[in-house]
């Protein structure tokens, strides 16, 4: 899921953040998935979006968290949620 741009920015795979390498961090898909388990790294915005589509708000989370459990890339994280994943 990490958004490689030419540039030296990057979005932040959770919450779409521009952010830098420097700054953000980068986390495996199997701790990804230790996150996921333990209810963090289905972004609002996320949710809000699919439940656009009719999906209710369980149904979305349930969704949105098979879909991130699914991913074989490494996840890259903006400083922010960063923090947020060293504090679940
Ligand atoms: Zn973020």
């Amino acid at each position: 899921m990490a958004n490689t741009l030419k540039t030296r920015n990057m979005l932040c795979d959770v919450c779409n953040a521009a952010t830098t390498p420097d700054e953000g961090s980068v986390v495996s898909p199997e701790n990804f998935r230790k996150l996921l388990a333990k209810g963090w790294g289905v972004h609002e915005n996320n949710i809000g979006m699919v439940m656009e589509s009719g999906l209710l708000r369980e149904q979305a989370i349930t969704m949105l968290t098979q879909q991130h459990a699914a991913s074989q890339s490494p996840w890259f994280l903006c400083p922010q949620c960063a923090a947020q994943a060293r504090n679940v």
